[in-house]
């Protein structure tokens, strides 16, 4: 699948990402309407700037067939340049330190209990918790999980942990192996469980989760529900962490199916998205559904409170922060943007930048950021996660 994953020149000419003014010019001839989508430029230096400014009218075409679905108009969107900490592909590593906070977590048991059909994963007690975005798709990948295998004995053993909590982990393994660093537990505030983006798998049936046998079901199929294996075997260099079979993480669909089917790690997605900016090539694929995407960076603006992020003016699209230097546009090149979308406040606050990108942002319950003793006994019992 993955000789299907191409990455293609997607139309759009050279131009300064920072300053941009675009502007479509609507020309009327007698029954007829063309559109044209004008880029302009304030500052000169790309290449193909002249071309920007051609016109092409054809007089024999209707509008709908005249006008070239490839050339996407872009407009700026602001963003709260501390965003780049926050959503769904922050990278959170030895290097990169988690900033989030106030994250909106649900208990996985209690969820469990709302729900209208049977559920196939439990948390081992009621203090399971993960981010309110990362649970429907846990349930529905566990369902048909089940529905392939008849497997039934999944447990979530370790999904959103406070930092003192991963101290205190860290601390343990330190003084267990005696060294000065792990590559089984991450640095405090460096572990994706911090975030409620990760969770741990076992079973109930053998409490050790090798990812083997019917369970290898999960990670051929995880990216259908945005899941990525976050610590692969022969990725260990990279991550600095060691194989962790047990160890999911939530990316969404495009992305986990683009690392996925092109055997990349999430350090090195980020990196191969970052060198695709707005103002050059896109990363394009299809994923197995049929799905189009486009996916571009745009780098945060860190002098500046506010970065202004070019997004497609008439299609679906998600941003979110890389947790480094800037964020990651995913456009849902088929889907258009909902009319509720476009009537959007033109400076989003900070409790909502934009949409979708900070899922994990929403509604804030401290008390579900307590760690409670009965947590902490439960965690301790898997040493070997991050
Ligand atoms: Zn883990």
């Amino acid at each position: 699948m993955s000789k299907n994953t191409s990455i293609r020149n997607s139309m759009r000419r050279a131009r300064i990402a920072t300053e941009i003014v675009i502007s479509a010019l609507i020309v009327g001839l007698g029954g007829y309407g063309i559109y044209n989508a004008v880029n302009k430029t304030t500052e000169l230096g790309s290449a193909d700037v002249s071309d920007a400014s051609d016109i092409q009218i054809d007089m024999t075409q209707p509008v709908t067939e005249a006008f070239d679905p490839n050339m996407t108009i872009y407009e700026n969107t602001p963003v709260s340049t501390k965003d780049k900490f926050k959503g769904d592909l922050i990278l959170v590593n030895n290097q990169h330190e988690y900033l989030g906070g106030n994250e909106d977590l649900v208990s996985i048991n209690n969820e469990n209990k709302n729900q209208d059909e049977e559920t196939f994963i439990v948390g081992n007690d009621f203090n399971m918790k993960i981010l309110r975005c990362v649970y429907q798709p846990l349930i529905s990948m566990t369902r048909d999980f089940n529905k392939a295998t008849n497997y039934d004995d999944l447990v979530v053993i370790g999904g959103f942990r406070t930092t003192a909590k991963q101290q205190e982990l860290y601390d343990a393994d330190l003084e267990s192996t005696g060294k000065d660093y792990s590559t089984k537990v991450a640095k405090p505030g460096h572990s994706e469980h911090e975030s409620g983006y990760a969770m741990d798998f076992t079973t109930s049936t053998t409490w050790d989760y090798d990812g083997t046998g019917k369970y290898e079901w999960i990670n051929k199929n995880c990216w259908q529900y945005g899941f990525i294996l976050r610590y692969p075997e022969d990725k260990t260099e990279i991550t600095e962490i060691q194989y962790e079979a047990w160890h999911y993480r939530y990316v969404g669909v495009p992305h986990a199916f683009y690392m996925y089917t092109n055997g990349l790690c999430l350090e090195e997605y980020i990196d191969t998205v970052r060198e695709h900016p707005y103002d050059g090539e896109h990363i394009s694929f299809t994923d197995g559904n049929n799905i189009e995407y486009e996916v571009y960076f745009v780098a945060s603006d860190d002098s500046s409170e506010m970065t202004y992020i070019p997004v497609p003016s008439d299609k679906k699209y998600e941003i979110s922060g890389n947790n480094i230097d800037g964020f990651i546009v995913t456009v849902y090149v088929n889907e258009e943007k909902a009319p509720a979308e476009a009537t959007e406040p033109e400076a989003p606050t900070e409790e909502e930048p934009s949409e979708a990108s900070t899922e994990a942002e929403g509604s804030v319950d401290d008390s579900d950021s307590e760690t409670t003793t009965e947590e902490a006994e439960e965690e301790t019992s898997q040493a070997s996660e991050n």
